[in-house]
């Protein structure tokens, strides 16, 4: 035996010891299932034991980004829809709360309703559900053990599903069927993860509420998951231990307390490939944060902030690539005189709809197959030309090289939006030294360079900042985070 042998087991032998007194006898640690951008899990619960019939869903989940795209908790492997999924009211309403919409082969409502969006989900707390589908086909929703007022055409708690095979393939945790929209990802923790073969009644639901353990031996239960960690020889309650698939960094989390607080703590945030610097330099005040609230930072923009320069006039101050990557957008003949600013000879379609607003002229950077920054609202013609002929020519642009100045194209005042992008498409004619945008009749314009939608955010850090919070007298610094609503962040010490 070698003495790397050695070395190797006497680590081993360490490790085993370090579970100290949970070795001693059979544990179970309770834990949850941690979902982020990329992330989901594959069970091997095929869909034809419930689709099309009488059976219930029963799970707890806990959210860390409430404003974010659609967030599918729920969802299938294979064909048709059977999905339940985290929603943001589109409104966005600053009193507008986090939905729950449901869709089983076709039919689904959203709960809460529209006149009742200040009593949606809220992030950093968990929450019971439960849906159930009776004899007659009728599926109904529990939140917390109470019965939804659900809406799709009209208000009703219950809601008459077709017959037939509603979806295939297996019950996947996270997403949906790689097919769909890939971006619609559920950030957050999930856990107790039931199917049953039948309706469940208001008494079954108050008791899987309040005893959120499950016993496995639960009348009509026919697989569930806890996701919990067993130590010691310990074993799976029955009908639970089946196998699960994880897919990206899909991971579990514990112990967990069952407390809001304390397993909100326990949440995982982000981990994008890429270390992204600060793109500005001196001091800039966050305006708007990510995934807000109020305002536009929310649905597929999520993720993005706004900043200001606070030192003087925010426009024509330079904006710097956060990192290396791959110029594969420029826009930057939008005009940006004054905010808001209208394409001449383009006659708004209904006066005030924006319609013959100019874009935001913007460069987007790819650092990775699903990581790219986009800096908008630059000033017109601010784009160096370098940064223009790596356009042209795929050279990499550089961590803090400068890529235009910070403007007001396309919105009403001066501000770097700085956004991190999942997925993009873009325009075929990436539109190199962009010619002038064409007025169209009977109204609206062409853009030189084609819009690069649809696209969805994804959560990011800034690293080695420094940053003083609203009403703070001093700046610290952070090693990486996203910069708060309030802040005022600068990339060197002060
Ligand atoms: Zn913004």
């Amino acid at each position: 035996m070698s003495w790397r042998c050695v070395l190797l087991l006497l680590a081993a032998v360490v490790l085993l010891t370090q579970c100290g007194v949970t070795c001693d006898e059979p544990n179970t640690v309770d834990a949850a299932l941690n979902l982020r951008t990329g992330d989901w899990v594959d069970t091997d619960f095929n869909l034809n034991q419930i689709v099309g019939q009488a059976h219930s869903i029963s799970f707890r989940f806990m959210l860390q980004h409430p404003n974010s795209y659609y967030n599918n908790i729920i969802g299938e492997s294979g064909s048709g829809i059977y999905t339940i999924s985290k929603n943001t009211s589109a409104s966005g309403g600053c009193t507008d709360r986090a939905t729950l919409s449901v869709n089983f082969g076709g039919t689904g409502g959203v709960w809460p309703n529209i006149n009742d969006l200040a009593n949606g989900f809220r992030p950093n707390r968990w929450y019971h559900i439960a849906v159930t589908v009776d004899n007659q086909l009728k599926l109904r929703l529990y939140v917390d053990g109470v019965l939804g007022i659900i809406q799709n055409s009209g208000f009703q708690t219950s809601l008459q599903l077709s017959g037939g095979t509603w979806a295939g393939g297996a019950l996947r945790f996270g997403r949906r069927k790689n097919s769909v929209n890939p971006p619609e990802q559920f950030y957050g923790l999930l856990d107790d993860v039931a199917v049953w073969d039948h309706a469940l009644s208001q008494n079954e639901i108050n008791s899987l509420q309040n005893n959120h353990k499950l016993s496995g031996n639960e009348s009509g239960l026919i697989a569930g998951w806890n996701f919990n960690v067993l130590l010691g020889g310990a074993t799976h309650p029955p009908k639970h231990g089946r196998p699960l698939a994880f897919n990206g960094n899909a991971a579990r989390v514990w112990p967990l307390s069952g407390k809001n607080e304390e397993d909100a703590a326990k949440m995982l945030f982000e981990q994008h490939a890429t270390k992204l610097s600060l793109p500005v330099k001196g001091n800039w005040i966050v305006n708007q944060g990510s995934d807000s609230d109020c305002g536009s930072h929310r649905g597929y923009a999520s993720f993005c902030v706004d900043m200001y320069y606070a030192d003087g006039p925010t426009r024509g101050q330079p904006i710097y690539a956060a990192a290396d990557g791959t110029v594969v957008l420029v826009r930057d003949g939008s005009a940006d005189d004054v905010g808001n600013q209208q394409v001449p000879g383009c006659t708004e379609c209904t006066e005030g709809d924006g319609s013959c607003g100019y874009i935001s002229n913007e460069v987007l950077i790819q650092h990775a197959p699903t990581e790219f920054s986009s800096y908008l609202h630059l000033k017109q013609g601010s784009v160096p030309q370098a940064i223009k002929d790596k356009l042209a020519g795929g050279q990499p642009v550089l961590r803090g090289e400068k890529i235009g100045e910070a403007g007001q194209s396309g919105t009403g005042g001066a501000h770097l939006h700085f956004a991190y992008l999942w997925t993009v498409t873009l325009p075929a004619n990436p539109g190199i030294n962009p010619p002038a945008d064409t007025p169209t009749s009977p109204c609206g314009y062409t853009p030189s360079v084609p819009d690069s939608k649809p696209l969805v955010t994804r959560p990011f850090l800034f690293s080695e900042y420094w940053a003083k919070p609203q009403g703070a007298s001093a700046f610290e610094f952070i090693p990486a985070a996203t910069p708060q609503l309030g802040d005022t962040v600068r990339d060197t010490s002060p």
